[in-house]
């Protein structure tokens, strides 16, 4: 494409309509249908047509593509590199990546409904900065000499644990994948990832790549299904690890099926409710409110960290509120092809649906501040405003539940131990942030939030892969990104050697 073109939307529909979607699974390198023929339509939530006919894999399937993973993972061909070289495919691929980052791009806003401008500056850069990451750093972590008698050396080294499931969600639906196989393939493991139902296609080119790329056959392999495809993966006894994103019901049902079949490692990063506080010596209202806006709207609201519990002192709850509400009107839901589109679709009529359901139990519950229906229903796509509750009761269902749509609960406390006290009585902790000019008070909040990622002064901060990402309580275990996300995906060795 000519560097001088403008993407405008017309552009970026021009390139929806010329793209040929081949939504085939992919199993021991190659693009085949599932065993028994079966297929699911892929429909996009732009406008409720359908995509594409997608592989809908069954217990077939999982066998062929388990046992292409494992007999690639035995002979060595990916695990048995050396390092270096496993580095060198992974940034072949994710130079391949970037060279079809359009391509990537407008197939996820057609898939999940998320708007272009995000697709192409968070979502197809951010995973494929992610495959860099861990492709650049894979070289560099060595084991450990451990002090021992003297007429031994011991040794301890990390191991690809060997066939590693992932199973992810449609909010992001390549970057959270990218989150879990770049640090398992890194790592020297051989991957069966199950996308989510409603957003499997740019997991499938993705690994269609891969081959093109180079990468063996069988080290990568993408099953398209629903739920049940998933569970099939968390009960195979020949899968070792199963690193899932999703929701806590369905994470304590993998945990539920290692436990019947071969107590596979599972790692869980699951949903939240993340309290956002701010305390009266906020030092930027402004910025606070713009912030609180897009921790609650971008993407839909449909983000594991939204900041979907808002806590102001009661001080400054009139001012703030106003500014709040000023800075949701720039949200408004728009054409997820039109590259000044803030707010996209809702991922699918299920996901309109409960959302939509919330909205009304807030409205039984609560004072809605703004927004509270459907929009853009011409379009024949599922589409919300963005919604602001006043909340009394921090019980009410709004306020407790993972919505994942763009509904806000505000909150109001009197002091510090309040705000504290109502953020951490949420059975989740994944995230959390507090506002405040005193340097004292932001060190004690933030070690009081039982959560996995503290913000101060702001919220969503931090696309680097630097920081481990996951939750306290039922928010899951385990830790995407850093370095800390190989330890999910190895087994530590300790190796005792006699010298005389
Ligand atoms: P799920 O937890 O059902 O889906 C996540 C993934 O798990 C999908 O790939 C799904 O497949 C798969 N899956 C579903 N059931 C099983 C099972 N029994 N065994 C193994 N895998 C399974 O999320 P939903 O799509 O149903 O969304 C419901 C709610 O979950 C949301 O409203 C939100 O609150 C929360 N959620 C949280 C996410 C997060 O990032 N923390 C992400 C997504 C949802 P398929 O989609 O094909 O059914």
């Amino acid at each position: 494409m000519d560097t001088k073109t403008v993407k405008d939307v017309q552009y970026w529909k021009t390139f929806a309509g010329s793209l040929k979607i081949d939504a085939r699974a992919l199993i021991d390198g190659q693009s085949v249908d599932a065993a028994d023929g079966k297929t699911f339509d892929c429909v996009s939530p732009i406008d409720g047509k359908v995509l594409a006919q997608v592989a809908d894999c069954g217990e077939a399937d999982i066998d062929r593509a388990v046992s292409a993973a494992r007999r690639s993972f035995e002979q060595g061909v990916w695990a048995g590199l050396n390092p270096r070289k496993r580095k060198a495919a992974m940034l072949r691929w994710a130079a391949l990546l970037r060279d079809h980052a359009d391509e990537l791009s407008v197939l996820e806003t057609l898939d999940a409904g998320k708007p272009i401008g995000d697709t192409t500056s968070v979502d197809i850069p951010g995973a494929i900065y992610c495959i860099e990451w861990f492709a650049e750093a894979i070289d560099k972590v060595g084991g450990e000499v451990a002090p021992v008698d003297h007429h031994l050396v011991g040794l301890v080294t990390r191991e690809p644990i060997g066939v590693v499931a992932a199973v992810v969600p449609w909010n992001f639906p390549l970057l959270m994948a990218s989150w879990k196989f770049a640090p398992a393939l890194a790592a020297g493991n051989s991957v069966v990832l199950k996308p989510s139902e409603k957003s499997p296609l740019t997991a499938i080119r993705v690994a269609q790549l891969a081959l093109e790329a180079g990468m063996p056959a069988g080290v990568f392999n993408v099953v398209p299904g629903f739920g049940a495809t998933g569970k099939l993966l968390a009960l195979h006894m020949d899968v070792d690890c199963l690193a899932f994103t999703g929701s806590t019901a369905v994470g304590k049902q993998i945990m539920q099926c290692a436990g019947q079949s071969n107590l596979k490692r599972v790692w869980l990063e699951l949903g939240g409710k993340s309290p956002n506080i701010v305390l009266p010596d906020c030092p930027d209202l402004d910025r606070a409110a713009s912030s609180a806006a897009s921790a609650i709207f971008y993407n839909m609201g449909e983000m594991c960290t939204a900041g979907s519990r808002l806590l102001v002192h009661r001080d400054i709850k009139d001012v703030f509120i106003e500014k709040l509400l000023a800075a949701a009107a720039s949200y408004r839901p728009g054409d997820p092809l039109d590259p000044s589109t803030s707010m996209g679709a809702i991922v699918d009529t299920i996901q309109l649906e409960r959302v939509l359901s919330y909205i009304e139990s807030g409205r039984q519950q609560a004072t809605l501040l703004c927004g509270g229906s459907r929009a853009l229903e011409d379009s024949g796509g599922y589409y919300i405003e963005p919604t602001v509750f006043d909340v009394t009761d921090p019980a009410a269902r709004i306020a407790r539940e993972e919505i994942f749509g763009p509904v806000l609960s505000v909150l109001t406390f009197d002091s510090v131990d309040e705000a504290i006290r109502i953020a951490n009585d949420s059975e989740y902790g994944l995230a959390a942030a507090v506002w405040t000019s005193n340097l004292t008070t932001a060190h004690e909040v933030s070690r009081r939030l039982r959560a996995g990622t503290v913000w101060v002064n702001c919220y969503d901060e931090g696309g680097d892969m630097n920081f481990p990402f996951g939750g306290y309580k039922q928010s899951g275990n385990g830790r995407d990104k850093s370095l800390h996300a190989l330890e999910k995906y190895t087994e530590l060795k300790s190796t005792l050697l006699r010298l005389r």
